[in-house]
C-alpha cells in the first residue's frame, strides 16, 4: 500500500534533526543512557512571567479561534520588538502570526516560490529550508562554505550563484547549524549583489537573534532597498525557551502577509490562543529578562569549544550565536575505529551514538558533509560527559 502515497510525500525526506531526536528518545527508552546534543531545544524552562501569562488566558477564557494572522495586539507587540530590536518599522498589517517560525517559513515558500524557482541556500543550512522548497517543486541551489571561513559565503559566490530562475534566498544569522553570524558589513556586500537583481526575495531568518555572544546580529530589511522584498522571519521558542507553544511570526510586504494568511486560513487557521496570549507578555517585556540564559549558553559554548579542541582530528571554530558548534570531522573519513568504518560525517554521527550514547546531527543534513552538528542546549555536566564519552569512543 506504500506506493499510494503521494511523489510529494515520497520524496521528502524524512527532518534529520526530529529523526534523531526520536531516536534518542526510543534508545532511552530501551534503557540507554543517551545523551542527547542532537536537538537545538533550550533546556531551561519558559519563564515563570510569560506562564502566569498564559495561565490568566486560560482563566479569562481565551478558547475561540484567533483572527487567521494572529490577534492585534500580539501583531503591535510584534511590531514594538521589530522597532526596539531590529529597528524596523513595520506596521500590523505586515505581521502575520503563525504555528512556529517553521510555519512562517512554509508559508512563504509557498506564497512565492512556483516549480521550476531556483532558491539559493547558503550552505550549512537549517534541515527543512531544502524540505520546504522541495516541497514546493522548486529547485535549491547550494552554495558552499567552510569552518576556514566561519562558514559564510561571499558576495562573488552570491552573484555566481543566480541565475534568471533564481527567485530567493534564505537567509539565516546567527545561523543553525554554524552559530555564524554576518556583520552588518557583511550584510551590505550580500546586499549589494542582489540590489542588481530586483526579482530576488529575501527570507531572513533571525530566530536565533538574541542567541548572541561576542557580535550583535543585523536585519536584512534594515537595508536601504532591501525592504521591500525582504520576509523578516522569527519567533519565541529559542530565546524564550518556548520551543512546544509554537508561536512564529514574519514582518512582510503587505501583499505577501496577505497572501500568507490566506495560505494558514486553509491549513491551519489562527495558531493556538493561549499561547498567542502569553506571547505579548514575552515580546514586550525587556530582553534583559532572558539575558541569563543566553550568558548560560556563552560559557557552555567556550567548554564545548574548549574540550572539542583537545580531541585530535576535530576542526572547530567560535561560533558567535545560536547554541551549536559545527566541527569538521572530515579527518576520519576513511579511518575504522573500533572495527567500524567511518566513510562520512554520518557514518560518524552513527559511531558516537552507537559507542559513545551521544546523539548528534550529521552535517550531510544541513547541506555540508565533512561536519557533524552538536547542539549544547544541555547542562554543563551533560557536555562534559558527553565529550568526554567522545573522546573515549575515538581513542
Ligand atoms: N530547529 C531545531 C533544530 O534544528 C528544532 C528541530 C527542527 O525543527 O528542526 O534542531
Amino acid at each position: 500500500m506504500k506506493d499510494l502515497l503521494s511523489d510529494r510525500i515520497n520524496s521528502l525526506p524524512v527532518s534529520q534533526t526530529l529523526a534523531m531526536a526520536a531516536k534518542t528518545r526510543e534508545l532511552r527508552a530501551e534503557g540507554k543512557d543517551i545523551i542527547g546534543l542532537s536537538l537545538g531545544e533550550p533546556d531551561f524552562n519558559t519563564p515563570d512571567f510569560i506562564k502566569d501569562a498564559a495561565i490568566e488566558a486560560v482563566n479569562q477564557n481565551y478558547n475561540s479561534y484567533s483572527p487567521v494572522d494572529g490577534y492585534v495586539d500580539l501583531k503591535e507587540a510584534v511590531c514594538t520588538k521589530f522597532k526596539r530590536d531590529n529597528n524596523l518599522i513595520y506596521k500590523p498589517n505586515q505581521i502575520v502570526v503563525s504555528t512556529g517560525a517553521k510555519q512562517s517559513i512554509a508559508n512563504i515558500a509557498q506564497v512565492l516560490l512556483n516549480p521550476g524557482d531556483e532558491v539559493l541556500l547558503p550552505a550549512p543550512y537549517w534541515v527543512s529550508y531544502s524540505a520546504i522548497a522541495t516541497l514546493c517543486e522548486a529547485t535549491y541551489v547550494e552554495i558552499p562554505s567552510s569552518i576556514e571561513n566561519d562558514f559564510k559565503i561571499t558576495p562573488e559566490q552570491l552573484e555566481a550563484s543566480i541565475t534568471p530562475k533564481t527567485k530567493m534566498i534564505f537567509f539565516n544569522s546567527p545561523n543553525n547549524p554554524s552559530g555564524t553570524i554576518y556583520s552588518e558589513a557583511e550584510y551590505r556586500a550580500l546586499a549589494a549583489v542582489l540590489e542588481k537583481h530586483p526579482r530576488i526575495f529575501i527570507l531572513s531568518d533571525e530566530i536565533y537573534e538574541h542567541i548572541n555572544y561576542d557580535s550583535k546580529p543585523f536585519s536584512f530589511a534594515a537595508i536601504e532597498n532591501m525592504y521591500d522584498r525582504t520576509i523578516t522571519v522569527n519567533g519565541l521558542a529559542k530565546a524564550f525557551a518556548m520551543t512546544g507553544w509554537r508561536i512564529g511570526f514574519i514582518g512582510a510586504p503587505e501583499w505577501i502577509a496577505k497572501a500568507c494568511t490566506k495560505m494558514q486560513g486553509q491549513i491551519t487557521s489562527g495558531t493556538n490562543c493561549i499561547a498567542q496570549r502569553a506571547a505579548i507578555t514575552a515580546l514586550l517585556a525587556p530582553v534583559s529578562k532572558i539575558q541569563f540564559m543566553v550568558d548560560e549558553f556563552k560559557t557552555r559554548r567556550d567548554i564545548v569549544v574548549g574540550l572539542l579542541r583537545d580531541i585530535d582530528g576535530f576542526k572547530v571554530n567560535v561560533p558567535e550565536g545560536a547554541f551549536y558548534v559545527f566541527p569538521d570531522v572530515s579527518a576520519f573519513f576513511g579511518k575504522t575505529i573500533k572495527g567500524v568504518k567511518i566513510e562520512n560525517a554520518s557514518d560518524f554521527s552513527l559511531f558516537i551514538l552507537e559507542k559513545a550514547n551521544v546523539a548528534t546531527v550529521t552535517g550531510a543534513a544541513f547541506g555540508t558533509p565533512n561536519c557533524i552538528r552538536i547542539s549544547y542546549a544541555a547542562s554543563e555536566l551533560q557536555i562534559r560527559e558527553a565529550i568526554k564519552r567522545i573522546k573515549d569512543a575515538l581513542s
